[in-house]
């Protein structure tokens, strides 16, 4: 490797990781925020004699070192990155940074919607296999902070990865790669252009080799022409059961895991598991014992015959599509936030055939009104939830599931479901 020190651009998770990382290998590292750095950041750094800079960037000095490291975060069009792109130096991803330093088997999971489920019932269905893996990327620990605390007996990284991370990618390679879907999300960082964000997908198996596979949507065109690939069709699971490419059937009935996409989500995941090994009973107990986490359709509570579900991480269109989809009964829909430039027309339909009253929840909802018609206006979760529940009738469903980035009225989109679910149990 021809680099002796590394400026790391950002001071969250990645770049803490990317930090560390670079100290254990003995190069030198500079660690710079445009804001603030979380005090617990600030100790893990200190602890470890590693300088930082917060508060902005000093590009003369960051410029003198060898190797940059983005924080996915950080924008291509930040005058920081500009800089120093203008004095030429290589700028990567933390991803990038932490598969130099591993010969690990790696899975790698994206898609606009459905990574943190996948990559979470992956790793459940390995370890209940008896493999040895650790998960991490955009959920948890980081890749850099996985490598450089590198375990002897980890056999294999299964990691969630965004298209973010994927942008500063160059030899990155998974031996296993799932892409689960493309649709539009995050269009305010690839210039508006649909392609752009589809191609930073398909940069998960640029890398690929004849020996590697790819698990994908076969619903997706096609992009790049990889090693050994599984499709999954739409055929391939119902209700009731999952078919693999191998001709295994499994039942999904006793599963937690609720709707049509999670059943997709749940055949990715077996693939990958046989893939590594695990035996079908390791599978099968996997799936019935495997919870998700919190936020994605979370059955909150059942109060007077009304179900209440917070999907508060459904924060573009179609994943609210599929929550909709998931649903049996008449739905008190909770929708609204900071808008990424949704185009709603995909659940025009599905909202006309299942949406009895819709609940807006933002600062500004004239788009929403525009396009669905007059609803109820709240302000606050709590005021909101219970505008639901009155109108709500036994049997109904209330679902937040709001197709839009939380930081209006919330901190982030667990703040939004948190409250939901505060305000739901003081009903
Ligand atoms: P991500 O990590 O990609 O954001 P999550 O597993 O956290 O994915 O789920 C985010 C939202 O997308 C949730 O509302 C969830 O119900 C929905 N979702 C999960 N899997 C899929 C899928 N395969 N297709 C569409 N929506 C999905």
């Amino acid at each position: 490797m021809d680099f002796q020190s590394v400026a790391i651009v950002g001071g969250g998770e990645s770049g803490i990781g990317a930090a560390l990382l670079a100290q254990k290998k003995g190069l030198k590292v500079l660690l710079s925020d445009y804001g603030k750095i979380s005090i617990e950041h600030q100790q893990s750094l200190n602890k470890l004699k590693i300088p930082f800079e917060e508060n902005g960037h000093t590009l003369d000095k960051l410029k003198n070192y060898d190797l940059v490291v983005k924080s996915p975060g950080v924008g291509d069009h930040t005058d920081v990155i500009k800089g120093l792109s203008y004095y030429g130096k290589k700028i990567i991803s933390e991803i990038e940074f932490g598969f130099y330093f591993t010969e690990k088997r790696i899975i790698g999971i994206t898609g606009s919607n459905g990574k943190t489920t996948t990559t979470g019932l992956i790793d459940h269905l390995l370890k209940a296999g008896g493999v040895k893996s650790q998960v991490g990327g955009n959920i948890g620990d980081s890749f850099a902070r996985l490598v450089a605390e590198e375990k002897e007996s980890t056999e294999v990284y299964v990691l969630e990865l965004s298209s973010f991370q994927l942008d500063g990618i160059e030899t990155f390679r998974p031996d296993i790669a799932v892409l689960l879907n493309i649709t539009p999300d995050h269009l305010d960082r690839y210039d508006h252009d649909f392609e752009k964000y589809k191609r930073a997908k398909w940069r998960i198996v640029m890398n690929q080799r004849s020996e590697d596979l790819l698990i994908y949507n076969a619903d997706l065109e096609v992009m790049r022409d990889v090693g050994r690939q599984i499709a999954i069709e739409e055929k391939n699971y119902s209700e009731y059961s999952l078919l693999t490419k191998s001709g295994q059937k499994f039942d999904i009935t006793k599963s937690s895991l609720k709707g049509r996409h999670n059943r997709f989500n749940a055949l990715c995941a077996i693939e990958v598991a046989l893939e590594m090994g695990v035996d079908r009973q390791s599978v099968e107990k996997g799936l019935v014992s495997f919870k998700n986490v919190p936020h994605r359709l979370e059955v909150v509570k059942v109060f007077n015959s009304i179900t209440f579900i917070n999907d508060s991480k459904a924060t573009n269109v179609d994943a609210v599509y599929y929550a909709l989809d998931a649903m049996e009964s008449p739905v008190i829909w909770i929708v609204g936030g900071t808008d990424k430039g949704n185009d709603y027309e995909p659940i025009r339909e599905l909202v006309e055939e299942k949406v009895k009253h819709r609940i807006y929840l933002g600062k500004d909802n004239a788009k929403l009104i525009a396009f669905f018609g007059e609803g109820v206006e709240c302000r606050s979760m709590e005021e909101a939830v219970k505008k639901a529940a009155m109108c709500a009738k036994e049997g109904d469903v209330v679902l937040l599931s709001p197709a839009c980035a939380s930081f209006d009225l919330f901190k982030n989109y667990e703040d939004r479901g948190a409250q939901f679910k505060e305000a739901v149990y003081a009903l």
